[in-house]
């Protein structure tokens, strides 16, 4: 608003271990990310995992042609070596999902319920309070994938919400 400008453009981080060119780059929003990687080195051969957004809540892009849009911050490229997830193992009930969450929720729950389809449930607990900071996955010693379910969750209740107040109308 200040210089009397649309939004065309945006200032996106690009980086990874293998990349030639890191950095902070001004690109058009439009713009294809497999051009912003070309920009900034290519490819590089051990690319396993190209992730849009932080490495604790981005989400992995499916295809690099997609357009950069507003809210994309960054691109990271991970290496073979560092794309996949450890193997899951059973809740320990050890609390620490609990302890590191912002929004005083209880993971655990959230996911468990999230994942046997107990959308109601999910949402007494507040699931749609989540802000998708990862952090409960993040120090999970069992390396549950709880903010996937956690996603699941929230994406269907607020689904739910929506058909809800369709009804209401
Ligand atoms: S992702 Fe959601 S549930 Fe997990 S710690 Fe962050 S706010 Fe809490
Ligand atoms: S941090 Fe992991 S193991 Fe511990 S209670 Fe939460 S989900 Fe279970």
């Amino acid at each position: 608003m200040k210089k009397n400008k649309p939004l065309f453009e945006r200032v996106v981080t690009i980086t990874g271990k293998s990349l030639s060119n890191p950095g902070n780059y001004l690109v058009r929003i439009g713009s294809p990310v497999c051009c912003l990687i070309e920009a900034a080195g290519g490819h590089p051969n051990d690319t396993g995992k190209v992730i849009s957004g932080g490495p604790m809540m981005g989400k992995a892009l499916h295809d690099t042609n997609i357009p950069v849009v507003k809210g994309m911050s960054g691109i990271i490229l991970f290496p073979v070596s560092e794309s996949f997830r450890p193997e899951t193992e059973p809740c320990i009930k050890c609390a620490k999902c609990v302890t590191a969450c912002p929004m005083n929720l209880e993971p655990q729950l959230l996911a468990a319920a999230s994942m046997k389809a107990m959308y109601e449930r999910t949402e007494s607990e507040g699931i749609t309070d989540c802000m998708e900071c990862g952090s409960c996955s993040y120090v999970c010693p069992a390396n549950r994938p709880l903010l996937d379910y956690i996603r699941l969750g929230k994406l269907t209740v607020l689904k739910m919400a929506r058909e809800r107040n369709l009804k209401q109308q």
